[in-house]
């Protein structure tokens, strides 16, 4: 569905028509830069299914329409780009071409008939969603398991209004409840990553490889990787307005993007993003690296040539993947998208924006170097997707131990 107002710009009174595809989120906000005085206005979109609204959220006003008044349309979308001489269309309707794209990586039933894209690949509220179920982990860290027990049933409940997830009476884990939320906004790629190396593991672990290793997990990762995740995802959520736009071309690896742009953009809370995924990734890889250890055929903290200590105390953050580069279970997390350069910039204050482009440069000193602000978007939700493969393949380990020893968190619904 695609809503329609006029709005002026309240700056200089320049007017123009918004056409808005209504996305999945109960809220959603688009943010431009007046054409004519280059201010940012910023637009919402409250939606309560079937019924959908723009509010004037700042710099702007709604106003009425006139019949053929040739203002210049913008079109927005939640979860698509358009090709440039698309973004005025009067006529352009963008989440068609998105499920052309999509169409044969949805999984649906048997019977169905109509894919829809905010039941079979996406996660309705999903930012609401997030800060349930992120509260009942933080309860769990925090041995209150009484009240991670009451959210997590509120997260239920509100989940079960998307389709019939949980059952009453039944028992569900954290873990459970965690990996149904994150593979339904990340797969199929994300699935992709981590499947090789979860098979791996419950190899290792009937071999009883992995003893050793899950007891240092236990007691020296788990708890700082998890705080890592949970932060990178609630950055992500808090802007998902904006990531969301690209986000369905990185799940499934859609890499021509470069003719394509968005419309709302707002550089100013996205910037750091890029810097502190990647410091994430860099961080958890540890798991990884110990990983690779143990299918080498050595222990899990013995490398070809150093420590475990002095290889997360010394090697860079983007030597990190070294170890374990010629893996090929693990080569998705190796590949050159996961570009320092951009990190340094992002984590150094070296990046800004103008127009279509972003500008950076590595280390503050280093060459300046530009991408398109598309491509930007892109890469963040890539490496995002490679964060989450790699919670996966945590939770999976989690599984495979706290099942057996009955450490395992059950929330009856
Ligand atoms: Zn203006």
């Amino acid at each position: 569905m695609v809503i329609s107002e006029v709005i002026k710009c309240s700056s200089c009174g320049e007017a123009y028509r918004a056409r808005i595809g209504v996305g999945i989120d109960g809220y959603q906000q688009h943010y431009i830069d007046c054409i004519k005085c280059f201010l940012p206005i910023v637009l919402a979109v409250r939606a309560d299914p079937p019924n959908a609204t723009i509010e004037a959220t700042s710099n702007c006003e709604i106003i009425p329409r006139i019949p053929d008044d040739k203002l210049t349309i913008i079109n927005f979308h939640p979860a698509c780009a358009f090709n440039k001489e698309d973004l005025h269309d009067p006529r352009k309707f963008a989440s068609m071409d998105m499920l052309s794209i999509l169409h044969k990586h949805v999984r649906v039933h048997e019977n169905q008939r109509m894919i829809s894209l905010s039941h079979d690949f996406d996660v309705p509220n999903a930012p609401t969603k997030w800060s349930q179920l992120k509260t009942a982990l933080q309860m769990l860290l925090n041995d209150k398991k009484d009240n991670a027990e009451r959210i997590a049933k509120i997260y239920m409940k509100k989940r079960n209004e998307d389709g019939r997830y949980y059952i009453p009476g039944r028992n569900y884990s954290h873990l459970s409840l965690l990996y149904e939320y994150l593979a339904k906004l990340h797969y199929p790629l994300a699935p992709a990553i981590a499947g090789p190396i979860t098979d791996k593991l419950n190899v290792l672990k009937a071999e009883g490889k992995l003893d050793d290793f899950y007891k240092f997990y236990r007691q020296e990762i788990k708890t700082e990787n998890l705080q890592r995740y949970i932060n990178i995802l609630s950055s992500y959520m808090a802007n998902r307005d904006h990531f969301g736009q690209l986000m369905y071309y990185a799940r499934v690896s859609h890499d021509d993007i470069d003719d394509l742009i968005v419309s709302s953009k707002n550089f100013d809370s996205i910037k750091n993003f890029y810097g502190d995924a990647y410091e994430t990734l860099t961080s958890n890889v540890t798991v990884l690296a110990c990983i690779n250890n143990i299918t080498d055929g050595r222990s899990y903290d013995e490398f070809k040539s150093m420590t475990l200590n002095k290889y997360i105390k010394d090697v860079s953050k983007e030597n990190k993947t070294n170890p374990f580069k010629t893996n090929p279970l693990m080569s998705a997390f190796c590949e050159s998208d996961l570009e320092s350069t951009i990190r340094n910039g992002s984590h150094h204050a070296s990046i800004w924006h103008d127009g279509e482009v972003i500008k950076y440069r590595s280390g503050g000193t280093g060459a300046q170097r530009d991408i398109s602000y598309t491509r930007f978007l892109y890469l963040c939700n890539k490496l995002t997707i490679k964060i989450v493969a790699l919670w996966f393949i945590e939770i999976h380990l989690q599984y495979l131990f706290e099942s057996e020893s009955g450490e395992l968190q059950l929330f009856t619904f």
